[in-house]
């Protein structure tokens, strides 16, 4: 295991990043949460229960976490919630959307307990809220902003006044895979999560200083957002733009179609070990084959 804490704009924010180091592991990937004014945004992964433990402890228990809001309900950012709420008494909020989910904990996959913690998920008695939250000292009031795609209950929080945003997995650092196939409660619609980041840029327009929290990333700017949206705009356009081809030129059949893109758009090989291992819960095709379905005048 491995942990990390990061501070931000001389410590307003801390990062409190955990990882494992489960031997199967070759592409690495850590899980976050964020402190801000005592409000714990997210609670790291199931896994992570017995080193935030330590860090909650070190930094003086509910004196210093008074609240914890989840973003939704996968288990790298619900699977510490139980220990806060029975451990530190940490009340434990998130949408109405976010809560059912947790009410009854889950398990999931194998390949998903190496990166998570090989528990599952607990179940955790959240409180919906619909906001404003406001932190231990009053300095900052977030408004609840829903950004579906990744997760049908994803919900970010947003201080206009202070210009910070905690996004969950809204966002990703690059675009290449998605869940989906073989899982129900991992499917992602690449047009959808396309539309939550464009409705964020365009309500934060003017704010030049925001600061966005991004789990699996750190802090980035509107900047990145943009980014991020021209990412997924140019996959969407390149996947039609190769299918059409690859159809004037006489394929036909779907699955070979969503091969050839992925050959055309990424490097071969890449990833494999991830789709393999994961049993194609995660992968290129998923992400290709949304790609297509989302028609290209929309
Ligand atoms: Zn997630």
């Amino acid at each position: 295991m491995g942990t990390k804490i990061i501070p931000y704009s001389d410590g307003e924010v801390i990062e409190w990043r955990w990882w494992s180091d489960n031997k199967l592991i070759s592409f690495q990937l850590f899980a976050s949460c964020f402190l801000i004014d005592g409000l714990l945004v997210d609670a790291n992964a199931p896994g992570s229960e017995k080193d935030l433990r330590k860090w909650v402890n070190k930094l003086g228990g509910k004196n210093h976490i008074n609240s914890c809001f989840l973003t939704h309900f996968h288990e790298d950012h619900a699977g510490g919630a139980p220990m806060l709420k029975k451990e530190f008494d940490v009340p434990i909020y998130a949408s109405t959307l976010t809560v059912p989910y947790l009410k009854k904990g889950y398990k999931y996959r194998f390949y998903r307990k190496t990166y998570w913690g090989r528990k599952g998920q607990k179940s955790v008695i959240v409180e919906p809220i619909k906001g404003p939250l406001k932190t231990q000292s009053g300095k900052y009031s977030f408004e609840l902003f829903p950004m579906p795609g990744h997760s049908p209950d994803l919900t970010a929080l947003i201080d206009k006044k202070n210009q910070i945003a905690f996004v969950g997995d809204a966002i990703m650092y690059k675009y290449g895979y998605t869940f989906g196939g073989s899982s129900a409660d991992l499917y992602e619609d690449i047009s959808q999560i396309y539309k939550s980041p464009k409705s964020l840029y365009k309500i934060t327009e003017g704010m030049d200083n925001l600061k966005i929290f991004v789990a699996h990333v750190g802090m980035v700017n509107r900047n990145f957002i943009a980014e991020k949206i021209n990412e997924i705009e140019d996959l969407h356009a390149k996947a039609h733009k190769i299918q059409k081809e690859l159809i004037d030129s006489g394929y036909r059949r779907q699955g070979k179609i969503v091969k050839e893109i992925i050959k055309e758009i990424w490097r071969k090989g890449e990833l494999l070990q991830f789709k393999i291992l994961s049993v194609g819960e995660i992968s290129r095709a998923n992400l290709v084959a949304t790609l297509l379905k989302w028609p290209l005048d929309s």
